[in-house]
């Protein structure tokens, strides 16, 4: 196998010039440098154990095994889930973006201050499928901010099936979307439809959504990227996760650092649930990449009385983010009624999802203000500097 380049994970600090090493025959896993003694044995024993350990770098949280001559996908897929192991870094890799990108970061809320995903972090994402109106959005922003939720949700550009049905407030709803969500500390996330609101809608929000159907919109997906914003991508509704990574490659490509991926169910053949939630598709994507996993069970089910259920799933899954819409009168609401809990279903959803995360090893994040915050998790990036001296590319060679 010839020698190939590696793009680093953001985050090597110590070089921060140096975005791609050189390896040759090597899989790499940068692993948690601050493990305790006894994890980072246990981590060298298996990797001792696989008969590919090349060299374990302790100080730089690097370790270099052997690629197989035929590419394994199912060992890269073991290593990836050990306890402790950030990347897992490949030759064979097909999205060497979505395997290396950040893992957590910061997003931003309108307003100042922010609020941390991945890593350890748990966020609950909470708000109406679509603004409706001022009222109504008050009450249910208010509503999710007392329940715990860190992030408002809320459509002012909606993808409907049929072009007569509401089509969200457009440009007047993103304005009150960014003043309930300023009014609240909360951060924004709403959906973007047409690569000419990209700039618009980034202005006014923390986190830009790409809709399931928008998914592999690759024009979009550019523009979104290159916008530096974060980025909320929504599974497609009959994408393979071979698909859904790809689509996360292209923001990744076109410069998005900030990338979290969710599942909101697929299209399946039993009429009584609108979408079949996957998941699996939690460790799965986990499994494949480092970005942080959001999971919506509104969309996913259809139905307001499973979403708490599966809501907890996804916890237990592994999930980094839940998504739920919320209306104070169903009944009443244009688009996605039957789905939406009621406010007052909030407090007790967000007694439980508290606690299970908590039981999982995740913090709770509640908003923070400017200055970050004491003991927020944060992601750890390895060290550059103790790179073996082989691996950095030449500077000419440097994109
Ligand atoms: C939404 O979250 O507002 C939405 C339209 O969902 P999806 O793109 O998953 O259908
Ligand atoms: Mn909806």
């Amino acid at each position: 196998m010839a020698a190939f380049h590696v793009l680093l994970p953001a985050g090597a600090a110590a070089r921060p010039e140096i975005t791609r090493i050189r390896a040759e025959n090597v899989a790499i896993l940068i692993f948690d440098r601050t493990l305790s003694g006894s994890a980072l044995n246990r981590l060298r024993c298996f990797a001792e154990s696989t008969g590919r350990l090349r060299a374990f770098h302790r100080e730089a949280g690097i370790c270099e095994l052997a690629e197989p001559e035929v590419p394994d996908p199912d060992f890269l897929a073991r290593m990836r889930l050990w306890p402790g192991v950030l990347r897992v870094l490949s030759e064979g890799d097909p999205f060497p973006r979505g395997t290396s990108a950040r893992a957590s970061f910061e997003i931003e809320i309108p307003g100042g201050g922010g609020l941390r995903f991945g890593a350890g972090a748990f966020v609950w994402i909470a708000g109406p499928c679509a603004v409706e109106d001022a009222g109504v959005l008050e009450r249910t922003a208010r509503a999710c901010a007392s329940a715990g939720a860190s992030m408002l949700r809320g459509g002012a550009f909606k993808p409907r099936t049929s072009p007569y049905a509401f089509q969200g407030l457009g440009r007047s709803g993103l304005d009150l979307l960014a003043a309930a969500a300023k009014a609240h500390g909360l951060a924004l996330v709403t959906e973007v439809l047409d690569p000419r609101d990209v700039e618009l809608v980034a202005s006014k929000s923390s986190m830009l959504q790409i809709g399931s159907r928008s998914m592999q919109n690759f024009p979009l997906l550019r523009e979104v990227g290159a916008s530096g914003k974060p980025v909320l991508l929504k599974r497609g509704g009959a994408a393979t996760l071979e698909e859904f990574l790809g689509a996360a490659e292209y923001l990744l490509e076109a410069g998005a650092d900030r990338v979290a991926l969710c599942e909101r169910g697929v299209r399946s053949f039993e009429p009584s649930l609108r979408n079949l939630l996957d998941l699996a598709a939690v460790p799965a994507l986990k499994a494949r990449s480092s970005l942080p996993v959001v999971v919506d069970p509104s969309h996913g089910t259809g139905n307001r009385s499973f979403v708490p259920p599966m809501a907890k799933a996804a916890v237990a899954a592994g999930a980094d983010a839940v998504m739920t819409e919320v209306h104070p009168d169903p009944s009443t609401a244009r688009s996605d009624g039957s789905q939406a809990l009621r406010c007052e279903d909030l407090p007790p959803l967000s007694r439980v999802l508290r606690r299970l995360a908590e039981f999982e090893g995740r913090e709770w994040q509640e908003p923070f203000r400017d200055g970050g915050r004491e003991g927020a998790p944060a992601e750890r990036p390895f060290s550059a500097a103790a790179l073996p001296e082989s691996w950095i590319l030449p500077e000419a060679e440097r994109p």
